[in-house]
């Protein structure tokens, strides 16, 4: 053979071994990307759960608030624009986010060994999580009891604290209670990790679908609408009406395809209300009069903004609130643990503590993990610290519509299995 085709064969065949070379790296990187596009897919697909269907979804349309294939609120609500929104978080804002550690109460099981001497205990276990003990049963509400309220363990808003009371030490629960479908209420990897450990769950319309795709039996999760009812012995469980929204898919797709509720437990001796999400509606003297009195009332009270001032009711309108359901201690929750908003994080306690000296409202702020008993509530003690943060006046937070509007008082609706 002549040098010069040796010398193209040579050539010849290291462009074929460079070639195959990277057509192989393109393969296997085509190959992995695959598999992560499918297991990102895969994990997303299991957290946004399932849609409702059949003798389920025929329950939500019989509902006075299912409108053209969604539920709605009855007020007209707005909802923020994307790109206002994204503008203001992409300017930032201070204090968001802790700069260091803040003291928790770390608990286990055992610590709930001896009932509650007044009947009545709440203890708060960060964001909207919380378990309530009353007159002899065990409630666990909104439980969100892993790192991140989102469909992803690798991304999404990060605790600010640790968990106060691991799914392992929770003590035997006889309920859980879920306000609404969002990330931050409803978490997956705990239902899934909670198992067959919880005998019943009592959801607002349509929230059963994600239970069940997540492996809760059917026979385990009664749904209600607003005003519907649920008897566990000497318990009773009202869903009341909230001011939001819905929806767990990535996309904005599939929105408010579920109910979104507040709820009212009612027990031989006590009487505790849980807003859930809400933006202000003229719904609370209703609530009282049909529900009331109650021993404490948990109303949220971070994650608010100029920008969606219908959906979440911001610190001041959160007292206004209490007054108008007119008994209780006042307990913050949804804030402290999840920054989900343009705010400084201790803002919605140190406003709502104003807001509560000025109206005369009893109000508690427990650490994360702290138990109450609201028969002989503690001492206000600012275990948080100082920050800078905006007042009232600086930045109001008032829910459109409300002047024009009539009180609410729907007639209730039972809902379905
Ligand atoms: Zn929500
Ligand atoms: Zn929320």
């Amino acid at each position: 053979m002549s040098p010069f085709f040796d010398q193209m064969i040579r050539r010849f065949s290291k462009l074929r071994i460079i070639a195959s070379t990277k057509m192989k790296f393109a393969l296997v990187a085509m190959v992995a990307l695959a598999v992560a596009g499918g297991a990102v897919t895969m994990t997303a697909c299991i957290a946004t759960g399932r849609s409702a269907s059949g003798a389920r979804l025929e329950a939500m349309k019989v509902s006075p608030n299912w409108r053209d294939g969604k539920f709605a609120n009855p007020l007209p609500s707005e909802y923020p624009s994307f790109s206002r929104a994204l503008g203001k978080w992409l300017r930032g804002t201070d204090n968001t986010v802790p700069e260091s550690p803040f003291p928790i109460v770390k608990r286990a099981a055992s610590d709930f060994d001896v009932a509650p001497a007044s009947g009545l205990r709440v203890t708060w276990l960060g964001h909207s999580t919380f378990l309530i003990e009353i007159d002899g049963k065990r409630v666990l509400v909104d439980p969100v009891l892993s790192e991140r309220p989102s469909p992803f363990t690798w991304a999404g808003p990060t605790r600010f604290h640790e968990i106060p009371l691991s799914i392992d030490e929770l003590p035997e629960i006889d309920v859980v209670v879920i306000s609404h479908d969002h990330y931050d209420h409803l978490d997956h990897r705990t239902v899934q990790a909670l198992g067959e450990r919880v005998p019943l769950y009592i959801v607002p319309l349509g929230v059963g679908a994600h239970l069940e795709y997540w492996g809760v039996q059917a026979e385990r999760i009664v749904e209600r609408d607003w005003w519907g009812e649920v008897k566990l012995g000497d318990l009773t469980f009202t869903a009341t009406p909230a001011r939001h929204f819905s929806g767990r898919s990535l996309v904005m797709a599939g929105q408010s395809e579920t109910l979104w509720s507040g709820w009212v437990i009612a027990g031989r001796e006590h009487r505790i209300y849980y807003s859930g999400d809400t933006g202000m509606l003229p719904a609370f003297t209703a609530i009282a009069e049909r529900l009331g009195p109650f021993d404490a009332v948990l109303i949220e009270t971070g994650a608010y903004d100029q920008l969606w001032p219908d959906l979440h009711i911001g610190p001041e309108q959160a007292i206004e609130a209490r007054v108008e359901l007119g008994s209780g201690l006042f307990i913050p929750v949804h804030w402290g643990t999840f920054n989900l908003a343009n705010h400084a994080w201790t803002e919605p306690v140190e406003r709502a503590i104003v807001a509560a000296e000025k109206a005369g409202v009893p109000i508690a702020v427990p650490r994360p993990g702290e138990s109450i008993e609201p028969a002989s509530p503690p001492k206000l003690t600012r275990w948080w610290p100082s920050v800078p943060w905006k007042t009232a006046e600086q930045e109001p937070i008032v829910s459109g519509g409300i002047e024009q509007s009539q009180p609410m008082d729907l007639e209730p609706n039972g809902g379905a299995r």
